[in-house]
């Protein structure tokens, strides 16, 4: 059929030896980083997403026409769909699963938990159990676990050791779920699976949802912003890691995933990996430093609201050590949070084409950026 057809023809890589790739959130922000940059460098790569709502899906169609005019198609479908991936597997055979669709945020859990559950719980069975049943051979499988799964450790830097028995909220707790959810599909069924804990990922075409993105958009409307600042009255801090670094460890983790050792029948031959790494860059700012780069950048003052940290979802802190990834797959994150930010504010001026007086961007030269 036209669909099948249309799907080998995404699946199929450009170069010898170039991975085939599966990529489930696709139309999201980091899903079509990785899928551009997999294309660029002429693997195969096929997309899937829901387009949900949670934030706005003009957005991820935007994403969805560009990864087209780049050969990438993104099916519109639902991960928990098991009868569509059986079809998918059965219509390419991919070599790699990059599974990146969740629901992710940390306080929408609050009002929304069953979502969390759905996507980031059943719905990762759901993909393990396509990987793990219905391709031959089995796929190799890189997905995104969280920095979140630290929950309220104290101990930072974070190392992939440290105990993650302590979520602060029930997306960390998802994504603590999946990580024993691995566990187990590798364990009995042979599934090389890398779970990569990222860190506060932001750049162009990033999230809404995220401070950096609502605080730009606050700043340019005049609208009040809201700080947190933890109870012994410290700024909150984040590890800000800049999309294309992420991109650069995604691929370094597909690249070095190996073989999964099972069959279709589900019998295994042997040990597969089972990995996790962070992806993080190694040096937290706070994130009211964050808002004062956005102001120079917007050439526009926030009018800053500084409250004590609410039982949210949200931590104090997260600080990434990332001496695995950089020993496994030469993981460097090599942009700082000026020069990151700098790129995120002139694609938000471009996108929603802001006239903003007094910007620092649009005064100065825009700087060359190397992806999307
Ligand atoms: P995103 O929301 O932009 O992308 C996720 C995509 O998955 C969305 O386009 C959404 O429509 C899709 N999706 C959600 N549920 C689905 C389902 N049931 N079936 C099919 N598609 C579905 O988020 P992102 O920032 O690109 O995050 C990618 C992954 O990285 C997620 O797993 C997220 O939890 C994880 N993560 C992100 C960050 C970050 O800072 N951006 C940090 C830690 C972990």
């Amino acid at each position: 059929a036209a669909w099948e057809r249309e799907v080998r023809r995404s699946a199929t890589p450009r170069r010898d030896g170039g991975l085939s790739v599966l990529v489930t959130g696709a139309a999201g922000f980091v899903g079509a980083h990785c899928s551009l940059a997999l294309r660029g460098r002429g693997d195969g790569v096929v997309g899937l997403d829901n387009f949900n709502a949670y934030y706005d899906p003009s957005l991820k169609r935007a994403r969805q026409r560009l990864l087209a005019s780049r050969g990438v198609a993104v099916l519109d479908a639902d991960i928990n769909d098991g009868a569509l991936l059986e079809r998918l597997f059965a219509a390419a055979p991919f070599t790699h699963v990059l599974h990146l669709a969740a629901q992710a945020g940390v306080r929408y859990a609050m009002r929304a938990p069953q979502t969390y559950v759905a996507s980031n719980v059943a719905g990762l069975v759901s993909v393990f159990e396509a990987a793990a049943k219905h391709a031959d051979p089995q796929p190799a499988v890189v997905w995104a676990s969280s920095s979140s799964v630290y929950g309220l450790n104290t101990d930072a830097p974070f190392s992939e050791e440290h105990r993650t028995d302590r979520p602060a909220s029930l997306y960390a707790a998802t994504k603590k779920a999946g990580e024993a959810i691995a566990h187990a599909y590798n364990h009995i069924y042979g599934l090389s699976i890398t779970g990569l804990r990222f860190f506060t990922v932001y750049g162009p075409w990033g999230r809404p949802d995220m401070a950096y993105f609502s605080f730009a958009r606050s700043i340019v409307a005049g609208e009040p912003i809201t700080l947190f600042r933890a109870a012994d009255g410290a700024d909150a801090r984040r590890d800000f890691t800049y999309i294309d670094d992420v991109v650069k460890g995604c691929l370094g983790a597909l690249d070095t995933a190996g073989r999964s050792t099972g069959s279709k029948s589900g019998k295994k031959r042997g040990p597969a990996p089972l990995r996790v790494y962070n992806l993080g860059n190694t040096s937290p700012v706070p994130v009211t430093r964050m808002v004062a780069i956005l102001e120079k950048l917007l050439g526009k003052k926030a009018h800053k609201r500084v409250v004590t940290m609410p039982s949210n979802g949200d931590v104090p802190f997260t600080h990434a050590n990332v001496s695995h990834a950089s020993r496994d797959f030469g993981y460097r994150p090599a942009t700082s949070l000026e020069a990151g930010l700098r790129h995120f504010v002139e694609w938000f001026v471009q996108y929603y084409k802001l006239d903003i007086k007094g910007s620092n961007v649009l005064a100065g030269k825009t700087t060359k950026r190397k992806s999307m």
